[in-house]
């Protein structure tokens, strides 16, 4: 199958196979991880060995801390604003989509969470630029989502932020490219597009922010008490973690963020190409300025269309090229384990329907 599924999403084929090979006996010791203690010494190197291939492949030596947590990357919506939104702070949000507004949402939720900059009005269309970005002075952190998964957009630059911690929700777009970490205070990514399955979350969180204890919040909710514990504070999502470890080093043989940054470019360009080239048969949804090279979203001309776009492509075995249902249209999600000839068989196929009925 052709998979473009927006998440989960697909994984590296020889990762999967790694994996079966050592599913029922891993390593020697006669049984599944999976039937393993987290704190058996065989779980333990996993846990370590991919805290620190993480922090490589971001390009951290040091002054941050790995957590793996659960509860997808909604949760961190939540325990965010538990953890750094204090009583007279305020919290920025730059709302780029629908997941920037659910962490918006959450925000309200536990203090005072004001907008920063929004491209609602606009549809989304075009993210907003560095001089719309509004950041209150007394803002605990200010929030953004680097990749716009739904909408099909993605960041070009990182905001300025006046030394206020900048928060990155880089769910959809994590080591697809290189970035400068130290802008951030803190990212965060659910495994389940690029890093991996579904069941584990990723906080990547500078040290200074956890130098305080958020006391008034429950322990499971606090980043201190995971971070005090690697990740062991309680049973983590292990079979996950494991293939987290596989893809990670399946990237890191692979080239790293740079390299999937390059191949990620040259993917996403074959679909926008089509579209570009349809002579308004296809039309993105976003300014090419703002356009991801993960989420690719395009409308037709009608959505009898889009539907028929949907079924044939099915039974050409692409999967997963629906746009998300608030959105409607396509979406295809090429994600760095989405192979170059998976989007060269879709780009053709773009081609070809539009033959038999533009
Ligand atoms: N943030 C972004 C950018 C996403 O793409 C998603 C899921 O697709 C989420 C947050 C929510 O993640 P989860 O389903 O892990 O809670």
């Amino acid at each position: 199958a052709y998979n473009f599924n927006p998440g989960p999403a697909a994984l590296p084929l020889e990762v999967l196979q790694q994996a079966q090979e050592q599913f029922v006996d891993y390593n020697g010791i006669g049984m599944s991880l999976m039937e393993v203690s987290h704190r058996s010494k065989e779980y333990e190197a996993v846990n370590n060995e991919t805290q620190q291939l993480l922090l490589e492949l971001l390009g951290i030596n040091a002054g941050y801390q790995v957590l793996f947590m659960g509860g997808g990357a909604s949760t961190q919506f939540a325990t965010i604003p538990m953890n750094f939104l204090k009583p007279g702070r305020t919290a920025g949000y730059i709302i780029t989509g629908s997941f920037s507004e659910k962490a918006y949402d959450e925000g309200r939720v536990v203090g005072e969470a004001v907008i920063a900059a929004s491209n609602k009005e606009g549809k989304w269309r075009s993210l907003p630029k560095a001089s719309d970005i509004i950041v209150d002075p007394n803002a605990a952190y200010v929030h953004m989502t680097t990749n716009n998964t739904i909408e099909g957009s993605q960041f070009s630059y990182i905001p300025e932020t006046g030394g206020i911690p900048l928060i990155g929700d880089m769910t959809s777009g994590i080591l697809s490219r290189p970035i400068d970490v130290s802008k951030y205070a803190m990212i965060y990514a659910g495994a389940q597009k690029n890093l991996g399955p579904s069941g584990v979350t990723v906080a990547v969180i500078r040290d200074d922010m956890l130098q305080e204890e958020p006391k008034h919040i429950p322990f499971i909710f606090r980043y201190t008490t995971h971070a005090k514990n690697k990740s062991l504070y309680n049973t983590p999502p292990v079979h996950s973690i494991y293939m987290m470890n596989l893809v990670l080093k399946w990237i890191k043989k692979n080239g790293g963020a740079a390299a999937m940054e390059r191949q990620s470019i040259e993917k996403s360009k074959l679909i926008y190409d089509a579209i570009d080239t349809s002579g308004g048969f296809y039309q993105g949804n976003i300014d090419p300025d703002s356009r991801s090279i993960m989420n690719m979203t395009f409308r037709l001309p009608t959505e009898e269309l889009e539907k028929q776009f949907v079924k044939e492509s099915e039974q050409h075995n692409f999967v997963g090229l629906a746009g998300h249902r608030s959105v409607g249209g396509i979406r295809a999600s090429a994600y760095i384990a989405v192979p170059y000839e998976a989007c060269q068989a879709l780009a053709q196929f773009m081609d070809d329907f539009q033959k038999r009925n533009g």
